[in-house]
């Protein structure tokens, strides 16, 4: 099957109610863990790469290894870029076959976040890619492992919501609703009540960032309230140091040569479960069907 875009993916997902969960991709055990995930639940899903992680990940080789293990899995794929921030790596991201871009304005003013996404859809429609655009802030930092609380002057205003949405052309939105990146100061508490507010002000669907640490009842609330598409990244990580911390202590580990290989297994295996985990609670489980045959 050939990579969606994140407008195709979602309007699924808009249309049954269910929400695609967008993984983060670091290197070929999270890329082999999602589509391990994925085929084992046929659930559609998204790849991230970040702009913030190519200071460690190449785009070109890893864009490539996605795209290989997206033809051969037959699954609904989309591989987006995930809060791009400049125009070269949007480029690089074009250059690569990416399907989807993130850009991520919502540091700057207002007219210039407007202004910023309206050019980059301009660039990414010529070649069938989406945009996803973020209006308000989404605390946090999406680089990091900051512990942050959700500022709420930063929350998306409704009524600005249709016109960036109109002024900019954009195919999905990323609402500031009390998420934040990273892992929460204490609860997450999700302002429902805008969320369905902006549901109703826009016709695009709705992107929720920060989704590690949203309880599995606030998440189905969301999705029924108009979120498509969940970015999922820091419960991998957790969940594949987790995996490893006990054995890392343990003694005469350095005696086993295989040792990497037996980590690399477990920590697959952890991020894999966090993964269909989440699908579970997305109800992406068995919606691959929906996007007809490969
Ligand atoms: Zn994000």
């Amino acid at each position: 099957m050939k990579l969606l875009n994140l407008k195709n993916i979602l309007a699924v997902a808009d249309q049954h109610k269910f929400g695609v969960g967008a993984f983060n991709a670091i290197d070929s055990n999270f890329i082999d863990a999602v589509f391990h995930a994925a085929q084992t639940n046929r659930s559609p899903i998204i790849i991230n790469v970040a702009e913030v992680h190519l200071k460690y990940i190449d785009i070109f080789s890893t864009s490539e290894y996605i795209k290989k293990k997206a033809a051969l899995s037959g699954l609904p794929v989309c591989l987006n870029l995930d809060h791009g921030l400049t125009f070269p790596t949007i480029e690089k991201a074009i250059q690569c076959g990416f399907s989807s871009v993130m850009f991520d304005g919502s540091s700057l003013p207002y007219e210039e976040n407007i202004a910023q996404t309206r050019k980059v859809v301009e660039l990414c429609r010529n070649h069938g890619i989406s945009v996803e655009g973020e209006l308000g802030a989404v605390g946090g930092d999406e680089g990091g492992a900051l512990e942050s609380a959700a500022d709420e002057a930063l929350y998306t205003k409704v009524e600005q919501a249709k016109e960036f949405v109109d002024a900019t052309g954009i195919d999905a939105l990323a609402v500031a609703i009390g998420n934040t990146h990273g892992k929460y100061k204490g609860e997450p508490k999700l302002d429902f009540q805008r969320l369905q507010q902006i549901d109703q002000a826009v016709s695009v669907p709705l992107v929720l960032h920060g989704g590690s640490g949203i309880s599995a009842q606030d998440f189905r609330k969301t999705i029924e309230l108009g979120i498509c598409k969940i970015n999922f990244f820091t419960g991998m990580s957790q969940a594949a140091i987790q995996s490893i911390e006990q054995d890392v202590r343990s003694a005469g580990l350095e005696q086993r040569y295989n040792y990497y290989l037996i980590m690399m297994e477990k920590m697959q295996r952890a991020i894999s479960d966090t993964v269909a985990e989440q699908m579970s609670i997305f109800g992406s489980v068995n919606k691959a069907e929906l996007y007809g045959k490969p």
